[in-house]
């Protein structure tokens, strides 16, 4: 079968929820990817940054396939001897005390909402069912009918009401905001550091350490969602650390298992996690064998290889290049660590269908920003590489 055959059945048997570019991988290696007609393109979108350790990355598939002949699923009905290495590993790695996995995203989103708001009843005395999360404008915390109950996307919304109340939106980046929606119903306040889907918007100087005041001022949950932004992708094994505050709760998924497997985990206290007891809160999945070995072969190559010094490093190598290509339609370029966001005057995607046809994979993001988020343990000469294709890109367009 060829490319066309793929999209056809595609197209024609699944449901039209993306759009995708119309290239069909069939394998992937470090940063590379190939196409079903042998065609190789170097990923700069690394899966919205799940693959931060590269496709395929060799220890990590090692994990897995060893720990798939031996068990992959216990259901937490029973204790697995994986789970809690991976409750060390986060503990050393991050020095909160305590963890709860999950496995997409949004599922730990969801569960920091739960946490949040029990929290809010048993230890702050919030009255019963009162208890409000403020969130920020232009924020993606994921899919489900409570994520986009605080989401001020129309399209992520329009047609999937009624909406889970308690949720007040404050403008991101305006501490003056949030501290005027702070009530004594507030439990928490759920933000991204760096907001990736929104197009790689940095809030200005100082936003978040004013945040991280005003909750503590006023016995609020800092909750900080670090699914893309996290585990070295801005540079910082945390994007919070550029504001030296520490959150109440912190959100990861993604990277957390290099690709490989769906794994999230919400990180925090003792005393906030203790608010779950059993029964409360759980997931056939959550905190499987397979996906904690994973998990903790994805974490060590992220030390191992230094991959948050590479993204310091490298990101900002990536973005003076690419800021060296400003001019007609690329008006700015922003982001953290290989993290970067170019703004055009224009729709991005026919650039992103352009990159694509010179070997770069790269998608847009709302619209007139193109993302270019490569594995971190891309090389100079690769980013060298990209940027002259980029340049002939941008080139041509104008
Ligand atoms: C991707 C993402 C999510 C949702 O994760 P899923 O695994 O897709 O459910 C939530 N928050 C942020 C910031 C994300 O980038």
């Amino acid at each position: 079968m060829k490319t066309h055959d793929y999209i056809s059945l595609e197209e024609r048997y699944g449901a039209h929820n993306y759009r995708p570019l119309d290239i069909v991988v069939r394998r992937a290696k470090g940063v590379w990817v190939t196409d079903v007609e042998g065609k190789k393109y170097l990923d700069c979108l690394a899966a919205y940054s799940a693959v931060n350790q590269g496709h395929c990355h060799p220890a990590i598939l090692k994990a897995f396939v060893d720990q798939a002949k031996r068990v992959t699923l216990t259901s937490r009905a029973f204790r697995n001897d994986q789970l809690p290495q991976l409750y060390k590993i986060l503990h050393d790695l991050t020095g909160y005390e305590m963890s709860l996995p999950m496995n997409t995203g949004v599922e730990a989103v969801e569960t920091a909402v739960k946490a949040a708001r029990k929290w809010g009843y048993t230890v702050k005395g919030i009255p019963e069912n009162s208890a409000e999360i403020i969130c920020a404008t232009d924020n993606f915390h994921g899919r489900t009918t409570t994520a986009v109950s605080f989401s001020t996307e129309a399209q992520y919304r329009s047609g999937f009401g009624p909406f889970t109340p308690g949720f007040p939106i404050v403008q991101y980046g305006d501490a003056g905001a949030l501290k005027r929606a702070i009530n004594a119903n507030t439990a928490a306040f759920l933000v991204e550091p760096i907001q990736g889907e929104a197009g790689i918007i940095i809030p200005p100087e100082g936003y978040l350490r004013e945040a991280a005041r005003l909750c503590k001022e006023n016995n609020v949950l800092l909750i900080v969602d670090e699914i893309q932004s996290g585990l070295g992708r801005s540079g910082k094994l945390f994007a919070y650390e550029y504001e030296n505050i520490r959150p109440d709760m912190v959100i990861i998924g993604k990277a957390l298992a290099g690709g490989f497997y769906p794994v999230s985990a919400v990180l925090s206290s003792k005393e906030i996690l203790g608010v779950f007891t059993p029964g409360d809160h759980g997931s056939t999945f959550g905190g499987n064998p397979l996906g904690a070995a994973v998990a903790c072969a994805a974490l060590k190559v992220l030390v191992k290889e230094k991959l948050v010094e590479r993204s310091f490093t490298l990101g900002n190598y990536f973005k003076a290049k690419l800021c060296a290509m400003k001019g007609a339609h690329v008006k700015e370029v922003r982001g953290r660590g290989l993290w970067i966001g170019v703004v055009l005057d224009r729709e991005a995607r026919p650039y992103c269908e352009s990159l694509m046809e010179e070997g770069i994979l790269c998608k847009e993001t709302h619209d007139t920003v193109i993302r270019f988020a490569p594995p971190l343990i891309i090389t100079k000469k690769e980013i060298d590489w990209a940027c002259g294709r980029v340049k002939k890109v941008f080139h041509s367009l104008n």
